[in-house]
């Protein structure tokens, strides 16, 4: 193993050790409370936020909320589609293995939220009240928005989507290599209108295929054509015009303000809407479709639900996680209305923040721990090398490591090694409510 891999693989051992040693410091500056607190949603942010709150609180009544049987790890999605992750295993393990006994654990889902009167309703009828709820229900994936999309055709037809599932993920790197063995073709990579999580992996997707058939030896037979609503690659300017000048190199089109709004399997064409509203109808022998997202339907339709800036998601103000109405509500994760943020790497930055402030008001202090916007996304360049992009509010890169392990702009093996190998641990300690980094 070179020594820069080894080096990173020992500190995020080292930082495993270190959040665990700091977790003795919090036993001891433990708030009690019989607070009672309601997590819903128990995906990334929900299940870390529960366990982190166990370091701040002694007696809190915490119950998380989700339907969700098991843990998907979604970030491993990629990995699948890349191929260096192989199974549905990979990605998805039980709820049970990262909550501590001390959290209540309820399979059913909030169908309502009544602020007011600090309450919500379950899909199973029951009603429950809170002293203090954290919203943290994610993201609902719109393929209906999509017309003539049945997702059932995921994983058929050339039509690949790793948002959909794990299988989705599994069978878009079946269909990818299948594509690259081809006589060729044109392929499409699309990329929705309007918040998304994890906006890079549109364009990871674009990069991985275009490597699968540059590798199978016919590169000139193809042409790849990726279609944004966005008017920019990136919204980072650096990382913008870096990924452009690679793209150009690997003929890559990007197609700007570019909306997928309809898909015909049997005619292998797809429609999108651009700027000035006109429809464009391109064919396509393999189509990499990424939905619109929104937030999820129950929070939308709420009193919670922000109706001006970021339509339909949770109000909260932009530092504190605190819901700009609701003092007791706060967010996490995807389901926050904010400029930027939608990647478990900014659930990471987010935990400690919404943990703090919830403490500090049950000690009747003002809540004054702010989140800066923290992201990252590493863009997987191709099996072996990517960029590591971290940023935040600022819309500069920076990052949450003591000193630069990697340049950002390098296309860097390292990078690939931490997207790979060191991200997944970085994810679980943070499941478990520690987040050194
Ligand atoms: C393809 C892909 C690649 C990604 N790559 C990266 C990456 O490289 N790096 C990175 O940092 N992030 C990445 N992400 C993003 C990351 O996975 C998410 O940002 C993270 O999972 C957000 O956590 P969350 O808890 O907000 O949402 P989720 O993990 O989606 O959890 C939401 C939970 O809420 C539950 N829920 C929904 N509605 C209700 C309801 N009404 N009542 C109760 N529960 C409900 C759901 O069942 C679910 O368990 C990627 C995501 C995808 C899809």
């Amino acid at each position: 193993m070179p020594n820069s891999r080894r080096g990173v693989l020992k500190a995020g051992l080292a930082l495993g050790i270190a959040s665990a040693v700091g977790g003795g410091a919090w036993e001891l500056s433990k708030v009690k409370t019989k607070a009672n607190i309601i997590i819903s949603g128990g995906g990334a942010a929900g299940i870390g936020i529960a366990n982190k709150l166990l370091h701040h609180l002694n007696g809190a009544n915490i119950t998380v909320i989700d339907p969700r049987n098991h843990h998907w790890y979604q970030p491993g999605q990629t990995l699948l589609l890349a191929g260096a992750y192989k199974t549905r295993e990979d990605v998805i393990s039980s709820n049970q293995q990262y909550l501590s006994n001390e959290i209540n654990w309820l399979s059913d889902e909030v169908v309502e939220y009544q602020p007011d009167s600090n309450q919500v309703k379950t899909r199973q009828g029951q009603t429950l009240s809170y002293d203090y709820l954290i919203v943290a229900t994610g993201l609902e994936l719109r393929y209906d928005k999509i017309e003539g999309l049945d997702t059932t055709q995921i994983g058929q037809d050339n039509i690949a989507s790793i948002y959909y599932s794990p299988e989705a993920g599994i069978t878009s790197h079946k269909q990818a290599l299948a594509f690259a063995q081809s006589k060729g073709g044109q392929a499409l990579f699309t990329r929705p209108q309007g918040a998304m999580k994890c906006a890079g992996a549109p364009m990871k997707a674009t990069n991985l295929v275009e490597f699968f058939v540059r590798q199978a030896g016919n590169r000139d037979a193809f042409n790849f054509e990726y279609l944004t609503s966005e008017p920019f690659l990136f919204s980072v300017q650096a990382f913008n015009e870096r990924l452009k000048e690679i793209w150009q190199t690997r003929k890559i089109n990007a197609n700007f303000e570019h909306t997928l709004i309809g898909i015909d399997s049997a005619a292998k064409t797809a429609t999108f809407r651009n700027s000035e509203g006109e429809s464009r109808s391109l064919d396509w022998e393999f189509i990499h479709v990424v939905p619109p997202m929104s937030a999820v339907k129950s929070l939308r339709e709420s009193e919670l639900a922000d109706n001006v800036r970021f339509k339909g998601y949770l109000e909260v103000d932009k530092h504190s996680m605190q819901h700009t109405r609701y003092p007791n509500v706060f967010g996490v994760g995807d389901t926050v209305g904010t400029p930027i943020g939608k990647t478990a790497a900014s659930v990471k930055s987010q935990i400690p923040v919404v943990a703090e402030n919830i403490r500090s008001l049950i000690e009747g202090r003002e809540p004054t721990a702010a989140w800066g916007g923290y992201t990252s996304c590493p863009m997987i360049l191709d099996v072996g090398h990517a960029m590591l992009w971290e940023f935040d509010y600022s819309m500069q890169p920076m990052t949450a490591l003591p000193f630069e392990v990697v340049d950002p702009l390098a296309v860097s093996e390292l990078a690939w090694v931490m997207e790979k190998s060191l991200i997944r641990p970085v994810y679980d300690i943070m499941l478990h409510g520690y987040t050194p980094v």
